[in-house]
């Protein structure tokens, strides 16, 4: 394992901090008066100890550097802080006050012919005396239970091994806006990850939900993603129906009376090509959720049946997906309908598990196509990119795909050139898929 062995700093600060322990449990089980300066030594030497090792996640150190970093202040340096201070004063004051009471009171032992702990009665010297040495351990006490709190406070980040603010920091500074990667990055199906509103709430960058589901419009993710906990709004969401629906409406050209798209999928898409004044047909259509016929063979063949005014073909994730609905999309292909798809991701995660996604509804057509290849505006088709870039006039060099699918969310953000991509392990791809030898597409961060 990497970082590990004597030369790394992590063992020396357990070591320091399991020596800084036990002298402040032992300065509550017993007066050990001989001992006293030993242990207000390594006391006040352990949490220097301490801030020097406090260590990294990947290995190392944090550093003072680290340790005085803002982002710091409370996990580490205030409770280091704190355990020095007190120990400090104990070592300054307090003891050598101690032991100037320790030879006052032996020498009183020797003119009264009796110890200072023997049961009374004493003279009035010596009964000063032990009320003075009360008072000053006393005092120490309360400063070594300073210490103690302080020793379990600085041990909450070491041990949930959160002490990587710093290095966390780093990665977030360099960013202005992250694109985020919904299904299997936020949540599978309808189970949010945890701790996933909280992570989004503290990101000071701007958030923007990148989506290759194309079943939902940006209103149904904007509803989800708030019924979930996270807080968004439609101009957060770019999914791959609305992708589809501004490169439809504004880029491509369909030939002069035939205005109008053939969709295969669901609302989502039918939601956005609305917005976006673009005319369909297919769809969520209930005419179309049957068995195909005779007669439906016979009008497909001669055109009868097909809509004159269909310049385009769009194919997404459709939940009703049947023979009539691709017979009739092969039609209008045949005839030569521009073949677009709103994404390919062959599977789509839910419940811990895959189902099939948009791939594997356009996929078929290629087949029937004889290999032709659809335009596609989801991940990690670079039309999407450019939408995004356009919209939310964003620096490449700092924004952040994060993502589960290498070969969808990491290899857009690669080709897409932006400032880095992070791969969470929630979702399709694990950290095996990228430490194979040549994975599709390598992260920057996991
Ligand atoms: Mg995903």
């Amino acid at each position: 394992m990497a970082g590990s062995g004597i030369f790394t700093t992590g063992p020396y600060h357990i070591l320091a901090y399991g020596t800084l322990l036990g002298t402040t449990f032992w300065h509550f089980a017993a007066v050990q008066s001989r001992l006293f300066p030993i242990y207000f030594t390594v006391q006040t030497a352990a949490p220097v100890i301490l801030a020097a090792t406090y260590p990294r996640n990947e290995g190392g150190s944090l550093g003072l550097s680290g340790v005085l970093d803002p982002a710091n202040r409370w996990s580490v340096l205030s409770p280091i802080a704190a355990i020095f201070a007190s120990a400090l004063l104990n070592f300054v004051v307090l003891l050598p006050a101690t032991i100037k009471v320790m030879v006052k009171r032996r020498d009183q032992e020797k003119k009264d012919g009796k110890k200072s702990w023997e049961p009374a009665p004493h003279s009035q010297e010596m009964i000063a005396l032990n009320k003075q040495f009360g008072k000053l351990h006393g005092i120490s006490s309360l400063l070594n239970l300073t210490t103690f709190i302080g020793t379990i406070t600085n041990a909450d980040p070491v041990a949930s091994g959160s002490g990587d603010s710093t290095a966390i920091n780093e990665f977030l500074d360099k960013f202005d806006v992250f694109l985020f990667d919904c299904d299997g990055v936020l949540w599978s199906g309808d189970h949010v990850f945890e701790g996933i509103p909280e992570t989004l709430s503290l990101l000071r960058s701007k958030v923007v939900f990148v989506t290759n589901n194309s079943t939902k419009s940006r209103q149904d993710y904007v509803k989800k993603l708030t019924d979930l906990g996270i807080d968004a709004q439609v101009d957060d969401v770019f999914g791959s129906s609305y992708s589809s629906a501004v490169y439809i409406a504004r880029i491509l050209e369909l030939p002069a009376g035939k205005p109008k798209v053939f969709v295969v999928g669901e609302a989502g898409i039918e939601t956005e090509l609305r917005a976006e004044n673009v005319p369909f047909i297919g769809g969520t259509d209930p005419a179309l959720r049957r068995d195909i016929t005779p007669d439906d063979y016979r009008g497909l063949a001669d055109g009868s049946l097909l809509d004159p005014e269909v310049g385009a073909v769009l194919v997404g994730l459709d939940f009703h997906i049947n023979y009539l609905k691709m017979a009739t999309a092969f039609q209008y292909l045949r005839r030569g309908a521009a073949f677009l798809a709103t994404n390919r991701d062959s599977t789509l995660p839910n419940s811990h598990s895959f189902f099939p996604g948009a791939g594997a509804i356009s996929i078929p057509f290629v087949h029937m196509l004889g290999g032709v290849e659809p335009t596609s505006f989801g991940k990690p088709s670079q039309a999407m990119m450019d939408a995004i870039e356009g919209k939310f006039k964003l620096d490449r060099s700092r924004t952040c795909m994060v993502g589960d699918r290498l070969n969808t969310d990491i290899q857009f953000g690669i080709e897409g050139r932006l400032g880095g991509t992070l791969a969470v392990l929630t979702g399709v791809n694990k950290k095996e898929d990228w430490e194979m030898e040549g994975p599709p597409s390598f992260p920057t961060t996991m």
